[in-house]
């Protein structure tokens, strides 16, 4: 009974990718996940679309909206963790990637929501620009950089929004400056709405690219986290305290569950070996929380977002 209920879904589902795959064109099937995130985790997508027009990107939702396919959406995938079962529906990866330095009464950049933030930055230290020189080498896209309000150095996507055009089924697409975010501590309003960005516009400064500053950002990385498969910062950091420290403290640094490992270097990093799936992730998440919540009472909160399949 259960097994052919699984069955008409699944028919009716294929029938509602049929009618998708004739109105968006490129749309793949089957595209593993792990292809697409810095983790290197996730089984297939039933349907895969590489979105490099984001001007395409709302009257597409709305078509799959409307024929009831389930979707998710995102950028660089480096704060993602796919599901090792893949996705049952539409995955739309952001690579709009276009931008232009605006030069008025203050210089601004404007760009795509897929435009890469560390490719941002180096342009704009090629015009002398000062602003993002915190987010040299930052893995990511600006759409990403902005749902999660990224940071680093006490500088973060936040302090230099001038605005941002958003889409939403009800609302359609609108304009709304920085204000509208809510921005806290790696969070943004849009965790709650789920109203997508297509396009930012940055305020930069003319005072000269701050080039021991960036520099110090790159060497920072080098030299404090690990290199691999990863999706740097796994928990965020409690209130006056570091996730990492606290993980460590509880003897979990450099513990393994599968091809999963606690990094040796940070032990807020979680590592892909080469092999784990995303259950031996998650087994590590609860130990990590487990411990940490039984040894100082605190509850560890995800950075990263973990997609269901
Ligand atoms: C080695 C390493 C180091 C890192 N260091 C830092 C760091 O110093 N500081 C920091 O803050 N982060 C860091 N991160 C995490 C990550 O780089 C950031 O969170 C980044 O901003 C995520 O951008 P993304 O495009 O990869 O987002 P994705 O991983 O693709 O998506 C993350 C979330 O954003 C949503 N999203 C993506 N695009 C859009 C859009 N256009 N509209 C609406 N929602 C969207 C997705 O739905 C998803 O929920 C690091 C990651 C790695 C791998």
């Amino acid at each position: 009974m259960i097994l052919n209920l699984f069955r008409i879904e699944r028919a009716m589902l294929q029938q509602k990718y049929s009618i998708l795959i004739q109105k968006i064109p490129d749309l793949k099937s089957q595209e593993f996940l792990s292809n697409h995130c810095t983790f290197r985790i996730g089984g297939p997508a039933d349907l895969f679309w590489n979105c490099s027009d984001i001007n395409l990107l709302p009257e597409f939702l709305k078509i799959t909206k409307n024929l009831e396919i389930p979707y998710f959406i995102f950028g660089g995938g480096s704060n993602i963790l796919f599901d090792s079962n893949g996705f049952r529906g539409l995955v739309i990866k952001i690579t709009d990637s276009n931008f232009e330095f605006i030069n008025s009464s203050a210089p601004f950049l404007k760009a795509s929501a897929g435009a890469r933030m560390a490719l941002l930055a180096k342009e704009s230290f090629s015009k002398k620009l000062t602003g993002l020189e915190w987010a040299n080498g930052l893995p990511g896209t600006l759409g990403g950089a902005i749902y999660g309000n990224a940071g680093c150095h006490d500088c973060e996507i936040a302090d230099l929004i001038e605005n941002v055009t958003l889409y939403d089924f009800e609302k359609g697409i609108f304009e709304v400056k920085k204000d509208y975010f809510d921005f806290k501590y790696r969070d943004s309003k849009l965790k709650k709405t789920k109203e997508i960005v297509l396009k930012a516009t940055l305020k930069l400064k003319n005072t000269n690219t701050d080039l021991k500053k960036s520099k110090e950002a790159v060497n920072f990385r080098a030299e404090k986290q690990p290199w691999g498969f990863t999706t740097g910062s796994f928990f965020k950091n409690p209130e006056g305290d570091s996730a990492g420290r606290l993980i460590d403290s509880v003897g979990l640094k450099g513990y393994q569950i599968g091809e999963a490992k606690i990094s040796e270097k940070h032990a807020n990093f979680f590592m892909n070996l080469g092999h784990a799936t995303s259950d031996d992730i998650l087994k590590l998440r609860a130990l990590a929380k487990e411990k940490v919540m039984a040894n100082f009472g605190i509850e560890l909160e995800d950075e990263i977002i973990i997609v269901n399949s």
